[in-house]
């Protein structure tokens, strides 16, 4: 087996399941978008991805993101899929983040909003991005609490520099997935009343995509399902 049969093979068996999920939730598998996550993966994984017909590739670090970018598009000239940041974002870094992602998905305060908005006028072109709520209100692991999610939100929806695409959240260990993505599918309902254009529910991994499309999540984000083990625990 070439490394391409493994992603291919592992491809068909995710989408497999997502299919299952969708069918299960009376739901069409065109409304899942498969986010791949290739955090500690190389650029020529994504690019086997990117030939097997993916689009959409998520990092947690700028510093691994903005040089793995660089190498995919010397690998796939032409090629131009989109990135997305999952991981924590330093306000420091705002800047270099915005120089190569799409959307961040990591959006969890004010003051990371403005660092964003001000790094996205820089670069010149406004920047997608969705709300990462905390579940539990657990302040260790990022996110905004479920109580300030209203008020970021309509701060971003202030800004001319932002576009509020939807929500994202991983569902805290200690919690059961179902009821963590029933809560997440609650503040998505209150979220939309305000913010129409707000659809993006990010959720599910691995591990728990089927009961995030049960929920009504409109992307999962696979990494080990379709890559394999990561060698190193990423933060
Ligand atoms: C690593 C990561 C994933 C993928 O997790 P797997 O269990 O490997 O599918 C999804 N979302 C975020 C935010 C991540 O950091």
């Amino acid at each position: 087996m070439t490394r391409r049969d493994d992603l291919a093979a592992n491809l068909a068996d995710v989408r497999a399941r997502i299919d299952a999920a969708c069918e299960a939730a009376n739901r069409s598998p065109a409304e899942v978008d498969l986010l791949a996550v290739t955090k500690t993966f190389p650029a020529s994984d994504v690019a086997l991805l990117s030939e097997l017909g993916l689009s959409a590739f998520a990092e947690n670090r700028d510093q691994e993101a903005s040089a793995k970018v660089v190498d995919f598009g010397a690998l796939r000239p032409g090629v131009a899929p989109t990135w997305h940041m999952v991981g924590n974002v330093q306000r420091n870094k705002a800047r270099s983040v915005v120089s190569w992602a799409d959307r961040v998905d990591t959006l969890d305060s004010v003051r990371l909003a403005d660092a964003l908005a001000k790094a996205a006028a820089q670069r010149g072109r406004p920047l997608d991005v969705l709300i990462q709520v905390s579940i539990d209100g657990d302040p260790a692991r990022g996110g905004c609490p479920l109580p300030d999610v209203r008020d970021l939100a309509d701060h971003v929806a202030g800004s001319g520099e932002l576009f509020l695409r939807g929500v994202m959240a991983v569902a805290p260990i200690q919690m059961n997935p179902s009821t963590a993505f029933s809560v997440l599918a609650d503040e998505v309902s209150r979220l939309r009343r305000d913010h129409p254009a707000a659809t993006v529910v990010s959720a599910g991994m691995s591990g728990d995509l089927e009961d995030a499309i049960a929920h009504g999540s409109t992307c999962v984000r696979v990494g080990t399902a379709l890559l394999g083990g990561r060698r190193l625990a990423s933060p």
